[in-house]
């Protein structure tokens, strides 16, 4: 005999936690399943261990997708003020980061214990360490979960079982699957949020600049972020690099701008007429780290006094700092990607439920549906918010 509820939901993460939060306290019964030992993993690895659960200026305009426009309903309905609003009912120290960016001001797992907390309230049976086998339509209406544990049934199904993201940590790929056997469209998927990798030679070239950070604009066509850049051993990261790999493509080249709030060619002019008995290299590295400062004096070849260089040897170097050409090798992969791109097409899916339009009782929430938001809380407010609408429908 199958167990039987009003709604499974497959995959303890973010948004599985709060559509099951929300269908119980609609008084479903909800059975919660997950492969792992623990809820909500990627909510405790997340900030750097602080959660960076919402940004309080979440919108539709911070999101990839094929269709931008699916998430406005959804993001409408659960807001970064309501999720807030919960945080705070539960008394836990928050702040702003940067950028609208809210924190835990203690640790992550605060969110996690409310989500369990809130859980235990709304009534609903959390199973950890069951292992799904299949998923298979009931004749009559509803679904049957093959497990580990045994078959469970339900009116409705709920699939958050995120993207393909941090292998390591138990991401499966699996919604995906789910939605091919219902013959459901996929967008393409690739890794978001990923430090970029440079060919050997170029690597080899900036391998002394290892551990850098500095403030950057890094520009892919028209999408620009202005965040820090960090070299690595591998090659480019940092919020900004995270920010645009969502954007790049194998092949594409980006423009990175060091300090983009200066104009070097103007600090330079000025620094020549201060001291022109200084070096170019000296003069950058006002404004740049000093091993920065050296590599792009050395490689654009300028060495000696200030005062026997042009303007336009300066504006060379101006342009090495500000207008360089960089084309990126590949990226991390989904081993250090954050996010998951692409997934379930919102075009199958009612943005106002995410259930599946041809296939009731069917829902996709979270990081498997084609909607990937920036660095910066807003990929937990998607969880969030799609978790609450469905779990106000199924
Ligand atoms: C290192 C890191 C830091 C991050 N920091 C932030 C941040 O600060 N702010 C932010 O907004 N976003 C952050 N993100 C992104 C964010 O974690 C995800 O977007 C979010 O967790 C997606 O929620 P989800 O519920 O859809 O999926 P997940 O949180 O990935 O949850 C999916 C759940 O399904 C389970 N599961 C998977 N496959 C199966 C299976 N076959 N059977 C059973 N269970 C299964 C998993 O165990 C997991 O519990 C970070 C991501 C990473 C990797």
């Amino acid at each position: 005999m199958a167990g039987k509820y009003d709604v499974i939901v497959l995959g303890a993460g973010a948004a599985g936690m709060m559509c099951a939060i929300r269908a119980g306290q609609r008084g479903r019964s909800v059975l919660l399943l997950d492969h792992a030992a623990a809820p909500g993993e990627k909510i405790r690895i997340s900030g750097g261990g602080r959660c960076n659960f919402t940004n309080i200026h979440a919108g539709p305009k911070n999101f990839l997708s094929a269709n931008p426009h699916f998430a406005k309903s959804a993001l409408a309905r659960f807001t970064p003020r309501d999720f807030l609003a919960m945080v705070e009912s539960h008394g836990i120290a928050w702040h702003e980061k940067t950028l609208g960016q809210l924190f835990c001001d203690n640790s992550a797992k605060d969110i996690i214990y409310m989500l369990t907390d809130q859980m235990r309230s709304a009534g609903v049976d959390l199973r950890l360490r069951t292992e799904i086998s299949t998923v298979e339509p009931v004749a009559g209406g509803g679904y049957r979960v093959s497990t580990s544990e045994g078959p469970f049934e339900a009116a409705s199904l709920v699939v958050a079982t995120g993207g393909k993201s941090i292998p390591k940590m138990g991401a499966t790929g699996f919604a995906y699957r789910i939605a091919e056997q219902f013959g459901l469209p996929l967008i393409e998927t690739r890794p978001g949020l990923v430090p970029l990798t440079l060919d050997p030679q170029l690597l080899q070239r900036l391998a002394p600049l290892s551990g850098i950070a500095a403030p950057a604009e890094i520009r892919h066509g028209k999408t620009a972020f202005r965040e820090a850049l960090l070299f690595t051993h591998r090659g480019l990261s940092g919020p900004a690099i995270l920010q645009i790999s969502s954007y790049w493509r194998e092949g594409d080249e980006i423009t990175v701008a060091i300090e983009p709030d200066v104009d070097v060619f103007v600090m330079l002019k000025a620094a020549r007429q201060a001291n022109g008995r200084q070096s170019a290299q000296t003069a950058l590295a006002e404004i740049l780290p000093k091993r920065l400062a050296q590599h792009f004096a050395e490689g654009e070849g300028i060495s000696g006094n200030m005062a026997d260089q042009g303007d336009k040897r300066l504006q060379q170097l101006a342009a090495a700092v500000q207008a360089w050409p960089v084309k990126p090798s590949g990226s991390e992969g989904y081993r250090t990607a954050e996010v998951t791109l692409g997934g379930i097409d919102t075009n199958c899916l009612d943005s106002k439920t995410m259930q599946v339009k041809t296939i009731p009782g069917l829902f996709f929430i979270g990081e498997c549906v084609d909607v990937t938001g920036w660095l910066g809380g807003y990929n937990f407010q998607w969880a969030w918010a799609s978790g609450h609408v469905a779990g106000e429908a199924a």
